[in-house]
């Protein structure tokens, strides 16, 4: 397990992003490696290492951080042509950073199933 991840990193500023968009709660920045014309990841400021450890956040909390996602996606113009929402969980649903982040994918078609 990762403690002080490059997310953390991005967050406190110490490494560069191109963010999209940023409030008291959540951040949003391009992918470094980015898979689809559009893929912005979005973190809470609040750190969880993963989905899994979503209860360590309050209803409202997850909630909310659900719903920033959705109005990243929307502000990036997203919305009326669709999107897909991911978030990669442990060794077998391939997260390399652990630290919770959701990819917002975007202005391509994507395949059904995944990889
Ligand atoms: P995951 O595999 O779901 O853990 O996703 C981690 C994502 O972080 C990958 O899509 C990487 O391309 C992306 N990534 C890694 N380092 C950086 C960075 N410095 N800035 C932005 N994205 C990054």
């Amino acid at each position: 397990m990762q403690s002080d991840t490059i997310f953390d990193r991005i967050l406190r500023k110490e490494l560069p992003a191109r963010i999209v968009h940023e409030d008291e709660e959540v951040l949003a920045f391009h992918d470094a490696h980015p898979q689809a014309p559009v893929h912005v990841l979005v973190i809470p400021k609040k750190k969880v290492a993963s989905f899994d450890r979503l209860g360590e956040l309050t209803g409202e909390e997850a909630g909310r951080f659900f719903q920033a996602v959705a109005a990243v996606a929307r502000r990036l113009g997203l919305a009326e042509s669709g999107y897909r929402v991911v978030i990669n969980c442990g060794r077998d649903g391939n997260q390399t950073v652990d630290y919770l982040h959701a990819h917002i994918l975007g202005r391509r078609p994507l395949r059904w199933p995944p990889g």
